[in-house]
């Protein structure tokens, strides 16, 4: 089952001269899943060829403007398209008033139904399911309420051994698959283990930003596969990144260090970061599986 993430926009704040702001493209069995949508993400779906249609989910972390700023033009867009199917929007309350508004003004009724679903910025909580995956919100610390999801995988069903398989009675799968064994007719027993194997482990991907270091949000990516933090700056910084409520390459690396996950891609990056190869470093310096998110670039998860 496919899993992977692209990464549409790395930059903080302002775009600048080849990077945009945030926005991430998640597919989990060719379901998709947009996570933030700064200024410019729908010009990057089209730039990596990606289909803007066959979103069904948005996340949205908060309400600066670098992590929502596309998202009315991609629903306009979607409406301008002819789209019909619902489409399920996680954030902030205000964010359907921010949407009302501008609708209501520009006098546009939505083809297609807006699922709207608030987010409480409080508490963690587990905030969408479906057969594939269940999304968790992580409570993070900016200057105004902002969560960072994480996508968990469900545990799937034993893989059928194909020349195996053709043994047996197609109606036998289901419970095969299950791990469990099946009594014939005449007494015989099938073993589940005969005739599967067992499903690859269930991955997460962990998405924080914007926030300071804070390890009230440690016990949420815990062991997480991939985690997705901000680097908003160098270290050397540090004092900046305190008062701006964001986070250093360096730390970074250490909150995926402490929680023992197995990947780190760091974004979010200081527009005056014009190369990024030392922000890349610094991380490294602490956490060796670091990558840095580069846009159009997919991550397999
Ligand atoms: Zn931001
Ligand atoms: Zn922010």
């Amino acid at each position: 089952m496919k899993f992977e993430v692209t990464i549409l926009g790395s930059s903080s704040a302002t775009p600048v001269f080849n990077r945009n702001p945030t926005a991430q493209l998640l597919n989990c069995n060719e379901k998709f899943y947009l996570i933030d949508c700064g200024e410019g993400t729908q010009q990057q779906l089209i730039r990596f060829n990606l289909k803007s249609a066959r979103i069904d989910y948005i996340f949205i972390s908060h309400l600066h403007g670098d992590h929502y700023f596309g998202l009315i033009g991609l629903l306009s867009s979607l409406h301008l398209n002819g789209r019909i199917k619902p489409m399920q929007i996680f954030g902030p309350a205000a964010l359907l008033e921010i949407l009302e508004i501008q609708f209501k003004h520009s006098d546009t009724t939505l083809r297609y139904p807006l699922e709207f679903f608030p987010i409480d910025p409080t508490a963690s909580t587990q905030i969408f399911e479906n057969s594939d995956l269940i999304v968790k919100t992580i409570i993070l610390n900016h200057r105004i309420p902002c969560t960072g999801f994480i996508f968990e995988q469900k545990q799937r069903q034993r893989k059928l051994i194909k020349d195996k398989a053709e043994e047996v009675p197609m109606a036998y799968y289901t419970v095969l698959k299950k791990g469990l064994n099946v009594e014939l007719p005449n007494g015989d027993i099938l073993l589940s283990e005969d005739y599967t194997t067992p499903a690859d482990p269930p991955r997460s991907y962990a998405y924080c930003s914007d926030t300071l270091l804070d390890e009230r949000y440690f016990p949420m990516i815990k062991n997480c596969d991939t985690l997705y933090h901000e680097a908003t700056f160098m270290h050397e910084l540090l004092d900046r990144a305190n008062e701006t409520h964001h986070t250093t390459a360096l730390q970074a690396g250490e909150v995926a260090k402490i929680n023992h996950v197995k990947k780190l891609i760091i974004g979010h990056f200081s527009s005056r970061y014009k190369t990024l190869q030392m922000l890349l470093e610094e991380a490294q310096s602490v956490f060796e599986n670091t990558e840095l998110a580069i846009e159009g670039k997919t991550y397999p998860l």
